[in-house]
């Protein structure tokens, strides 16, 4: 599911409520490095230029509790007083950085500190500030609810944050990965979730990496330890052509292979894992690549003498420090086939200026590819840290502001901070009805192949059950699911004229549709039949679309919503939870199909959001924000990015339009 960003939303008139990452190094109440206070202003200056009526801002500055219990037992160790109030106004309070963010932001926005007193009702004060303000929030790690493992004290902070926005923006990817009040709890309380520039921008270089990199990818993985890779290597290996490992961590795998490190870095513990890893790259086809030759020391020390060891194995005495040219020339070799690289960890100590050299000829490498089209991501602390110290940072395509989270996004894991902005998919159906031969259909389906090749949504063609057989064959591995139009209550026996799951299954369909507004009222079906084909489709794996929508005489009566909330709830009685993660419901007014008559959008949307409202009282706010409401009635080109505009119109379920792939096309592919 793709994330909602700031630009799918309109915030005029709105009051927002952003986190940011502005966890910046601080010392005696003075920024020392603003780059995380930059790196959020597009996303600020953004949401101020589409007239928010406030902007108000929040962010944890380190742990105040567990920082100062810190710096107390080293004042005490050294026989110093310890100022507990100076202490955290040096390096905890946000008014410097509010300050700061003043300064970075000019005549774009008025900043103003809420004070000291913390996060809890200051609705107020926001409220009676001058539309456009800026807002910044005392540090959230001042309320011990903001970490809290309990959900109860979690929500309760993040109710109390909520009252500021009508609309929530997570722009803080370097704390995405924290489950806590202020970066993913705060989402149940407000009506809309959001990513802001920053956090988009992150998502859309790393995510990919893990579930579609463009290929050869090349991952080059550093550090210390293997122990804090083994996650990330496993899911790179997936996708890699080559897995570059350096650093601290290449000793292991060396040792693992019989090689002798003499007194380099290595994890005894993890000489299995390492063997396990080196035997899963032999299974996925990907090359390791381990340095042959190195750059070592006698000690591990700023001033110990670089020696060259030209082979892979180092004696008793040294240390393997960095990299030596037999493996830089394999690095380049390997970096030369790539079309995206994503480098996390150093490859050599490059703190020490005489063992950099390798980390510095990784970085001029990924900088030269970045110049040749390739895809280049670095993230990690110490890999940004590197690529800033050779001046290279602008040569990248991304350089991450995540650590931790750039690090388990590449792991394949779900980022709570991420995961509460994703919003639903679009799908867009087409309901072919009882028109086309087999032939016709397969002319249809193969023009569908190609004009929505590349398309950003869920689509599915629905064709007669005579062409099911014909359409499946031409959309398999395309990106278009095949849909039936209707399925009998029974998996098999005496129903002449019927089609079963199990026949529909055998033809290889995904998607049902239901309770169509044809079957309701030209075939006769009520609720209760309905309900139990929803049930033997769900229980046999199928995706379900529901139909539901009022005739003009029930609309004309005031009775729409009345008819939507009967069909809706007797067509979803006894339909469990996880079985309606796999229900659409499709909106059509009867009134609309086939007429040529659409619903206004302000129409549909009151409806849909009916319906939303609805599913929220069966199943809980989070089934409601995820369920997928389509609408149908007359959709065409002309109206379709109009009505898919809405905040509760998710989709499309499309008949005489989706006829033709000249005039489904459009709707599938609206903007
Ligand atoms: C339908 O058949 O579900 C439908 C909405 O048809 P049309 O788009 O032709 O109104």
């Amino acid at each position: 599911m793709m994330i909602k960003t700031v630009k799918t939303v309109e915030f005029k008139d709105k009051r927002v409520i952003m986190r940011v990452d502005f966890n910046v190094p601080m010392k005696d109440g003075v920024v020392q490095d603003d780059t995380r206070i930059a790196a959020a202003i597009p996303t600020i200056k953004y949401i101020i230029a589409h007239g928010a009526k406030t902007l108000t801002l929040m962010s944890h500055l380190g742990d105040p509790a567990k920082d100062a219990e810190k710096a107390k037992a080293k004042a005490e160790k050294d026989g110093k007083t310890f100022d507990y109030d100076k202490y955290i106004k040096g390096k905890h309070r946000m008014a410097p950085v509010a300050a700061h963010l003043q300064k970075k932001l000019g005549k774009a926005a008025v900043v103003v500190f809420a004070g000291e007193d913390g996060c809890f009702g200051k609705k107020a004060f926001i409220d009676s500030q001058k539309p456009g303000t800026v807002i910044m929030l005392e540090n959230t790690r001042f309320h011990k609810e903001e970490t809290a493992k309990d959900a109860k004290d979690l929500d309760k902070l993040a109710k109390s944050l909520a009252e500021y926005g009508d609309i929530f923006v997570n722009d803080a990817f370097g704390t995405a990965h924290r489950d806590q009040a202020s970066t993913a709890s705060i989402a149940k309380f407000v009506p809309v979730s959001v990513a802001g520039l920053l956090m988009e921008k992150e998502v859309n270089y790393l995510e990919p990496v893990v579930t579609n990199p463009v290929k050869p990818l090349v991952a080059i993985i550093g550090g210390a330890k293997v122990s804090s890779k083994i996650a990330v290597l496993e899911s790179l290996l997936k996708n890699a052509s080559a897995l570059v490992i350096g650093g601290g961590m290449a000793f292991t795998f060396l040792k693992a292979q019989g090689k002798k490190i003499g007194k380099s870095l290595v994890e005894d513990d993890q000489i299995d894992t390492a063997k396990k890893i080196l035997e899963a790259a032999k299974k996925c086809g990907a090359e390791i690549v381990l340095p042959v030759d190195h750059v070592c020391a006698d000690k591990f020390d700023a001033a110990s003498k670089p020696v060259a060891v030209a082979s892979v194995n180092i004696s008793d005495k040294l240390m393997g420090m960095d990299v030596g040219p037999k493996t830089l020339a394999k690095y380049k070799e390997v970096i030369s086939k790539a079309k995206t690289i994503v480098w996390n960890g150093p490859v050599g100590v490059f703190e020490y200026d005489a063992f950099a050299k390798g980390t510095g000829e990784v970085a001029k490498l990924v900088a030269e590819a970045t110049s040749r089209g390739v895809i280049t991501i670095v993230g990690g602390g110490d890999s940004v840290a590197a690529v800033n110290k050779f001046g290279l940072a602008s040569k990248m395509s991304h350089v991450s502001t995540g650590g931790g989270a750039s690090l388990e996004l590449l792991e394949g894991k779900k980022l709570p901070g991420i995961e509460v902005t994703r919003g639903r998919e679009y799908f867009i159906a087409g309901n072919w009805k009882m028109h086309k031969t087999r032939a016709e259909s397969a002319e249809l389906a193969k023009a569908l192949v190609k004009s929505l090749k590349g398309g950003k949504h869920k689509y599915l063609a629905a064709p007669s059950f005579t062409s099911i057989e014909t359409v499946g064959a031409i959309l398999k591995g395309s990106n278009i699911l095949l849909g039936a139009q209707n399925c009998s209550t029974d998996e098999q026996g005496a129903h002449t004229g019927e089609v079963s799951v199990l026949q529909l299954k055998d033809l290889g369909v995904d998607v049902i549709i239901l309770g169509h507004s044809e079957r309701r009222h030209v075939y006769k079906e009520d609720d209760a039949l309905i309900n139990k084909k929803m049930k033997l489709a769900l229980a046999h794996g199928f995706e379900v679309i529901l139909c539901v929508g009022e005739t003009l005489d029930e609309r004309e009566k005031g009775k729409a919503e009345a008819i939507c909330k009967r069909q809706t709830e007797k067509g979803l009685e006894g339909i469990s939870a996880a079985d309606l993660a796999k229900v659409t419901i499709a909106y059509e007014p009867v009134w609309a199909i086939g007429t040529g008559k659409t619903a206004t959008p302000d129409d549909a949307q009151a409806i849909h959001k009916f319906i939303r409202g609805l599913i929220a009282k069966l199943y809980g706010a989070e089934a409601a924000r995820m369920i997928v409401i389509q609408y149908g009635g007359s959709v065409k080109a002309e109206n379709a990015a109009q009505l898919m505009a809405m905040e509760d119109i998710d989709g499309a379920l499309v008949g005489g339009a989706s006829l033709k792939a000249e005039t489904f096309t459009p709707i599938a592919k609206f903007s």
